[in-house]
């Protein structure tokens, strides 16, 4: 079968949830139906969780955490079934790009050469962490004899919430490190998204993973998510999504004082400076905003750039804008797709709208694209002022606000001139202005001369309102381990 025949056929049925290594239903039948936003129309059918599958789940993973199949397990062991996960999401690359598509709508070349096989990679590169969790020997001071050491252990049960934008890959980017660390796991995918999520659970089964250590629940987040963030059996939660969201699962997580790491929403500068490679920038300054349909928390959407050459980027960028092949994600020639729901896009449409009311204007797009699904087009907007909305809300849409800047302070000012601080990216041959800039921009990650260049070995996280925490790296399994001091009177 072709991996459209096999993805037609799965999607045939109602997708389970995954409880304790067994396939089953809601407990109280609820089911939910995933929309493919090319076409509006409904692409399959999933069980919903609701609080009692909840509670089955996070009891199974207190089971799984604390048996001897999986804390027993040596580390090199559970580094194999990390790695085995790894290769098991290659071996399915086209089936888990095509699922990924139509349901997030992105295109299925971009699924196929970064969704899926980076995601693949946060499993390898975690496998490797697995053998090097160590903890510290100390000569400590007090009178008498010790020895006196640490332990990283894992911090238990763990809770992960991700996201609609890149489903497969904001999975593997929390269950990875937290199962490096060896904690167990319930995964609450988005419920507009969470097909390729749950293909991963069949796939964490076929590698051998024991019962209850992954489990995956999708559900609607004002249910299932609010469920999981408040849950007492839960120890840690990391959460993928809104500010706004952000800021509820702090205030669930105050029960019981979970441990919680959050990666939240953005309004990245692109900043441009007058010595840049112009070219390489204006065609960064589009992947910056375009990439995604613009659904990523480190988007470019505000572009900042002298007056000298501002026309000349502005036009650039829309060029490349009105030239981009918007369509179904399933079709290869397509350059970007929809956004993900009806919602959604009325949100942006709404944010374009407003701009507009308050006196910005367009220089590229601004419309619906196409009769039906939630397309939109790239567009770009300028004379937007600083207190403009969509010059200080996160719009997660394919819309740049640019502006015109004077000097390098004006540019420092209005980059940090937001709550803000997840990414930025700065084009310039100037090696002094670029690590100058790099050092004042408050933003937990920058790139020169690139953008969205996102390695499992760099940290990622925001600064201020943009999260708490960072992913990848070895401070992405810090986030799922917690400190023991042991002090031996010899
Ligand atoms: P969101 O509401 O924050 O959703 C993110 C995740 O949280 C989803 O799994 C969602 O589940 C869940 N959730 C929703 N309400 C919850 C609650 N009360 N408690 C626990 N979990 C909850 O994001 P959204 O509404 O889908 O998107 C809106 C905005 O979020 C975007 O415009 C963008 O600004 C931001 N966003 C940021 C990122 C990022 O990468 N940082 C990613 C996506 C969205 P359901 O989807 O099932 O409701
Ligand atoms: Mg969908």
């Amino acid at each position: 079968m072709s991996a459209a025949e096999t993805v037609t056929a799965w999607l045939g049925e109602t997708r389970p949830l995954l409880i304790d290594g067994d396939w089953v239903a809601a407990a109280d039948g609820a089911t939910l139906d995933t929309i493919d936003p090319a076409t509006g129309g409904r692409l399959g059918t999933f069980a919903s969780a609701g609080t009692a599958d909840l509670d089955r789940a996070v009891a199974a993973a207190r089971r799984a955490f604390e048996g001897a199949e999986w804390r027993a397990l040596a580390p090199n062991a559970r580094a194999k079934l990390l790695w085995k996960l790894a290769d098991l999401i290659e071996d399915n690359v086209e089936e888990l790009a095509r699922l990924e598509s139509l349901d997030n709508g992105k295109p299925v070349t971009h699924a196929h050469y970064y969704d899926v096989p980076a995601a693949a990679d946060a499993f390898r590169y975690y496998a490797g962490w697995v053998t090097k969790i160590e903890g510290k020997t100390t000569t400590i001071s007090m009178p008498g004899e010790y020895h006196a050491y640490t332990r990283r252990e894992p911090a238990g049960v763990a809770g992960l919430i991700v996201p609609w934008n890149f489903p497969l890959l904001m999975a593997a980017w929390k269950l990875a490190p937290a199962l490096a660390a060896g904690c167990t796991c319930v995964l609450k995918p988005s419920e507009q998204t969470p097909l390729t999520a749950l293909r991963l659970g069949e796939l964490i089964v076929e590698a051998g993973f024991p019962r209850g250590v992954v489990n995956i629940l999708p559900g609607e987040g004002s249910i299932a998510g609010a469920a999981l963030a408040a849950h007492e059996g839960i120890d840690k939660i990391a959460f993928t999504g809104s500010t706004r969201v952000g800021k509820q699962i702090l205030a669930a997580a105050g029960g019981n004082l979970k441990k919680v790491t959050l990666e939240l929403g953005g309004k990245a500068p692109t900043i441009i400076l007058d010595d840049a490679d112009l070219d390489k920038a204006i065609a960064g300054a589009a992947a910056g905003i375009f990439a995604n349909a613009g659904q990523v928390c480190v988007s470019g959407t505000r572009l900042l750039a002298p007056r000298s050459i501002f026309d000349r980027v502005v036009e650039g960028v829309a060029a490349i804008a009105g030239g981009m092949k918007v369509g179904p994600g399933t079709d290869t020639a397509t350059e970007m797709g929809p956004l993900v729901s009806q919602r959604h896009f009325d949100t942006v449409s709404n944010y374009v709208a407003s701009g507009l009311a308050e006196g910005a204007s367009l220089a590229a797009g601004g419309q619906r694209h196409g009769e039906s699904g939630y397309f939109h087009q790239p567009t770009i907007l300028v004379d937007a002022a600083d207190h403009m909305r969509i010059y200080r809300e996160e719009i997660f849409g394919p819309v740049l606000v640019a502006q015109p800047v004077d000097d390098i302070e004006e540019i420092a000012r209005k980059a940090n001139d937001t709550t803000y601080g997840l990414a930025a990216s700065i084009w310039t041959r100037d090696v002094s202005k670029a690590h100058r800039l790099a050092a004042r921009v408050q933003a937990g990650i920058v790139w020169v001369n690139c953008w969205g260049a996102s390695d499992m070995a760099m940290p990622f996280g925001g600064y201020k309102q943009s999260g708490w925490g960072r992913e990848s790296g070895f401070e992405g399994v810090e986030n799922y381990l917690q400190t023991k001091a042991v002090t031996v009177a010899l």
